[in-house]
């Protein structure tokens, strides 16, 4: 297969032939969460998203340095840059504890969320507060090269001069340099510290109930929220590197301001390529807390929860997720889920089935062999077009069908050749856990213990059978009360016996 990964860049809102900086490695960076609070599901997406472009990246042979940061300082109410408070800062101070308890709290929660969904850990988690001389540092050099200033003790970026000598800010967001003075014009405080108000902090003077706070040359204050990122990102891939992602909603301000920041300090933008993911939306709206519109990872798991029917398992949610294109809007209700619980359980049947079946031999190149090989290049095609991943789902879906007829009987073992039910038994099983992420949640134990466990019940029902046939009553009802005992039930129906389990 002759294959070109395709990116959609938002930087220049086109799919781009993805080229790395260094022949077979990728240096990436997602902006990770601000640890204030629980983490959300529309977070879970997002990084859902970035696991599978991370994972597909890996499969297909890049070496990775993927850098995903925790925001523990600096990231403001309302994504203002100055006069808000700081979204840890007040968490502490309503729960009367230290912010690195908040900070540890929730990082806790966010990495139990992340291993629920089998989201892999990146190369590096880099913490704001970890790099507070870096971003001094970086403070430094803006100013030196004369894109920033200070006020008061606070230091601004200086984003008219940036808009003179490049022409690029907003180039990012789409926004024009008019449209964001309009912006930032409306409701910031210390407007009057600013040259121009479409300028933004990176560093800033703490007042005296701030409680997060470290000495400057400028005063005893903390960094602006973007400046973490472009100090973070360049400290651990270098000035200029392949891939930068984060949620849609962080393309203004803050992916705008680190790229300003970048050029400001290094003359250059960071990276090539930029990724951003769509938002999660519930029952068509956006998911929100304040209108009640949302759902916990954790309600969704237990079903503990007006807005659905049941619990539904991690991997559940993490494939009905991987349905969307991150670029596409994500709507969860609770059809929806149903849906994806019946499309997650066929596919792992498949996959099960495929894992224990065995070539007896002598198979013969037939249409149904070319079918499947090309299904199997069409798998890695669609994720090659931008890391497609419910178009690759399909085309699983169509080798599900293959599967099935194959363990059914349809097809015939002599119409495949042994090389390509290897190719199918090879790739089939591992795309589905190293590129999707999604684990069986029966584990072969498990399944074969399940297995065993029906087809004993068959075999004494059979003999039950064979027992009233005989009008032997006492031995046909002796098998009827004794597996009630054990709380298995038989019903009888006109199709024949069936049975279920009872707990007490
Ligand atoms: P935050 O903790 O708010 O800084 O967000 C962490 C990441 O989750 C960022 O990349 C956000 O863009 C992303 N994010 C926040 N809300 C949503 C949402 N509703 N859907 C998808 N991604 C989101
Ligand atoms: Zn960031």
């Amino acid at each position: 297969m002759n294959r070109q990964l395709k990116i959609h860049n938002s930087l220049t809102r086109k799919k781009e032939i993805f080229k790395p900086i260094h022949e077979g490695f990728v240096g990436i960076y997602v902006c990770g969460p601000t640890v204030y609070s629980n983490v959300h599901l529309g977070n879970v997406r997002t990084f859902i998203s970035f696991d599978l472009i991370t994972r597909y990246l890996r499969h297909i042979g890049y070496k990775l340095r993927y850098v995903r940061n925790i925001t523990d300082v600096g990231h403001l109410e309302g994504d203002a840059d100055t006069g808000a408070e700081d979204k840890i800062s007040k968490k502490a101070r309503l729960e009367q504890v230290e912010p690195m308890e908040i900070v540890e709290r929730y990082t806790l929660n966010f990495h139990e969320v992340m291993r629920m969904f089998n989201v892999l850990p990146p190369n590096i988690e880099p913490r704001a507060t970890g790099h507070l001389i870096e971003q001094i540092e970086m403070v430094k050099e803006i100013l030196n090269r004369g894109y920033a200033y200070e006020v008061n003790g606070s230091v601004y970026f200086d984003t008219l001069k940036y808009a003179q000598d490049t022409g690029k800010y907003g180039q990012l967001s789409g926004r024009k340099i008019e449209e964001l003075i309009a912006l930032s014009r409306e409701n910031l405080k210390n407007q009057d510290e600013k040259r121009h108000p479409s300028d933004f902090a990176i560093w800033i003077k703490a007042d005296p109930s701030h409680i997060m706070r470290w000495p400057s040359p400028w005063s005893i204050g903390f960094p602006g929220w973007h400046l973490e990122c472009s100090v973070m990102s360049t400290k651990y891939l270098g000035q200029t590197f392949d891939i930068h992602g984060g949620g849609s909603d962080l393309k203004f301000p803050h992916h705008e301001n680190e790229i300003a920041q970048n050029y400001g300090a290094c003359g250059h933008a960071p990276a090539h390529y930029w990724m951003h993911t769509n938002m999660l939306l519930m029952n068509g709206r956006k998911m929100s807390k304040s209108d009640g519109n949302t759902i916990t990872p954790l309600e969704l798991i237990t079903g503990n929860s007006p807005h659905i029917s049941k619990g539904y398992h991690p991997m559940v949610i993490r494939f009905f997720m991987l349905q969307s294109h991150y670029g596409s809007t994500l709507d969860l209700s609770d059809e929806a889920l149903q849906a994806a619980e019946k499309g997650f359980n066929r596919l792992m049947e498949a996959r099960r089935h495929l894992i224990n079946m065995k070539h007896p031999g002598q198979g013969e190149t037939s249409e149904i062999d070319v079918e499947i090989n090309r299904l199997l290049d069409q798998v890695y095609e669609e994720m090659d077009d931008d890391f497609n991943a419910p178009k690759a789902l399909a085309r699983l879906f169509e080798l599900v069908n293959r599967i099935n007829a194959l363990q059914g009987g349809q097809i015939t073992f002599q119409n495949i050749s042994e090389q390509t039910f290897t190719r199918l038994q090879q790739i089939f099983p591992a795309f589905i856990t190293e590129v999707l992420g999604l684990e069986d949640p029966i584990t072969e134990g498990e399944n074969d213990q399940a297995e065993l466990i029906e087809h004993l019940i068959r075999l004494l029902i059979e003999l039950r059978q064979k027992a009233r046939q005989e009008k032997n009553w006492a031995l046909s009802d002796y098998i009827r009360d004794a597996l009630k005992e054990m709380g298995v039930i038989l019903k009888d129906g006109k199709d024949g016996t069936s049975w279920s389990r009872v707990y007490s």
